[in-house]
């Protein structure tokens, strides 16, 4: 028997919608990227995306097509994606940091057919344009000033078309498992896939943000999303902060401590999400300014472990709770969160920071496994380490195109490629990712909980850990340290550091400073260009004794 409730297909365009009907005059404030701020609404973005939709369809846009978006996080980025899942094209988002190489075969392999730009990528996409044959029409998210200095033959201006479109657009009308848009996994094994979502994973995953164990977001927050719209769906920011109702601040091109901290500041933000590189870089700024917190109450951190001095740091100093996430493209992003069980909440504040460390409990609509290679479920004692594996509405069930074949196990779970643990409260902690776990004498060793902890050493700015080959242990952990600037470190130093805090077996084999931690496209620690640059370092375990 069927039940008899309405059929009200779950699309994203009904969350603008939302916020206009009933926070109409709640504003997005957009550092723009020409440089002044710039004010509007949620009334008025809908508005002006419903514009944009009309002008979209005039340009011949139908339902399915590819329209991509390289650009930050501003107002205009935001219309954008609205009128193009609102009317049934995907919104492709493309991801700057990569190399023209590979947003080539990016734009190429999803056949985009317009590309939505910021000017700071109008030079880049003119270079390029030649070897993009799918692409129609390049618009610049700019007005009639700003493409004055634009070089790209045929560009069409942004508020140009918003201003040509009639307001009149009925979104949606589709089935909700259409696609909604488009955002490729940052390759760092093999090409670039494509994570296809569909309005109806984005619209469940956006009522799960809302949870306040996730995200927690209320009609009183002001958000400053700096994950970028272009890195897995800004954790949901878009939809959600829409949801919800919150004043959404936009820091458009400018994600540098001094830059973020001014507009947390200037517009009295409450909450916002970010990888631990721009928190290590606002509170590096706070620390040499003295400067304030006044409204700032609740950061998630997630992308890539969080280290303790972080959370210590915002917690001990500016008064603001750190909440750790854990999640991937592939699962909209959203997967974990480390909010305090009731069990947790009773701890004192050192046991807690135990739990906050890790990468949390699954919210609603995740389902989790830990399985060994031989697909062997492995128990939550927190001490066993195994494949962790997802389920759930708004995870990958293949990958555009079919690329990378299937993907799913027996009982439909996603490999993650994440190493992982869970303890006996539920929380799971990533030891690695599968490919850069050290294996060393048959055991594994976690480089991140390593780097976490040489990375809160006074003098460190940033640090990573990689396995080196050993004869006879196979690889051994070495420590690669970036010191703050004008600093000077004995790797006697950093080794007494971790002693005490990590197994003694785990201690690594050598310190070698370096000049630079490189970052991947998506914030990361770049472990194969580090492991490529190390290709010729031998351990001084592993030489030959002179003589032997
Ligand atoms: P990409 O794979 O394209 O670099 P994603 O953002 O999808 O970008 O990366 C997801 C991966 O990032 C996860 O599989 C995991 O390895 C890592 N990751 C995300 N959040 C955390 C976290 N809190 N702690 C440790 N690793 C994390």
């Amino acid at each position: 028997m069927l039940g008899l409730m309405q059929n009200w297909p779950l699309t994203v365009d009904k969350i603008l919608d939302h916020a206009k009907a009933w926070h109409g005059d709640r504003e997005i404030v957009s550092r723009s990227v020409e440089g002044p701020i710039v004010r509007s609404s949620y009334a008025a973005a809908h508005e002006r995306a419903k514009r944009l939709s009309n002008a979209l369809k005039g340009l011949g846009v139908q339902t399915g097509d590819r329209i991509a978006t390289l650009a930050w996080n501003t107002g205009r980025h935001l219309e954008a994606w609205y009128a193009i899942m609102g009317m049934g094209a995907v919104c492709h988002t493309l991801n700057p940091r990569l190399f023209a190489e590979q947003l080539c075969y990016i734009i190429n392999h999803a056949e985009d057919r317009i590309i939505f730009t910021d000017l700071t990528f109008v030079p880049i996409l003119a270079e390029n344009a030649p070897n993009l044959p799918t692409v129609k029409h390049y618009v610049v998210m700019t007005d009639r000033e700003g493409m004055k200095g634009v070089n790209l033959p045929g560009a069409l201006c942004f508020e140009d078309l918003v201003e040509s479109g009639s307001p009149d657009f009925e979104w949606g009308g589709f089935d909700e498992n259409t696609a909604s848009s488009l955002c490729y996994t940052s390759g760092t094994t093999g090409n670039p896939k494509g994570v296809l979502y569909s309005h109806r994973s984005n619209f469940l995953h956006t009522l799960v943000t809302l949870g306040v164990d996730v995200m927690g977001l209320s009609a009183t927050d002001t958000v400053l999303p700096v994950v970028p719209m272009f890195h897995a769906n800004a954790w949901g920011l878009a939809f959600s902060c829409a949801a919800a109702g919150c004043k959404l601040v936009m820091p458009g091109a400018k994600l540098d401590g001094p830059s973020v901290h001014e507009l947390l500041e200037s517009e009295g933000v409450t909450f916002s999400a970010a990888v631990p590189t721009v928190w290590l870089g606002l509170l590096q700024h706070l620390r040499a300014t003295n400067g304030k917190l006044s409204t700032l109450k609740r950061v998630v951190i997630g992308g890539s472990a969080v280290p303790e001095a972080i959370v210590r740091g915002f917690r001990d100093e500016f008064g603001v709770d750190v909440t750790h996430a854990w999640g991937m493209t592939e699962m909209s992003p959203m997967g974990s969160l480390s909010a305090p069980t009731a069990r947790v909440a009773a701890m004192g504040a050192e046991d807690q920071l135990r739990y906050k460390l890790k990468q949390g409990r699954p919210p609603l609509g995740v389902e989790m496994k830990l399985e060994d290679d031989a697909n062997k479920r492995l128990p939550h004692d927190g001490t066993t380490f195994g494949r962790l594996l997802v389920r759930g509405p708004a995870v990958a069930g293949g990958y555009f195109k079919g690329d990378g074949g299937q993907i799913l196990d027996d009982e439909g779970f996603f490999d993650t490629g994440d190493v992982a643990t869970i303890d006996e409260q539920g929380y799971m902690q990533i030891t690695d990712r599968a490919k850069d776990v050290i294996k060393s004498g048959g055991e594994w060793i976690s480089t991140i909980e390593i780097e976490n902890i040489a990375v809160g050493h006074e003098k460190a700015a940033n640090a990573a850990v990689i396995g080196a080959y050993h004869p006879k242990w196979d690889e051994r952990p070495l420590l690669l340290v970036q010191l703050k600037p004008g600093e000077q470190a004995t790797k006697d130093e950093f080794l007494a550091f971790l002693e005490g805090k990590i197994a003694k077996w785990w201690t690594p084999d050598d310190v070698v400073f370096v000049d630079d931690i490189p970052l991947g496209a998506t914030g990361k620690i770049d472990k194969k260009l580090i492991r490529d640059r190390m290709k010729d370092y031998v351990l001084p375990t592993a030489r030959t004794p002179v003589g032997a």
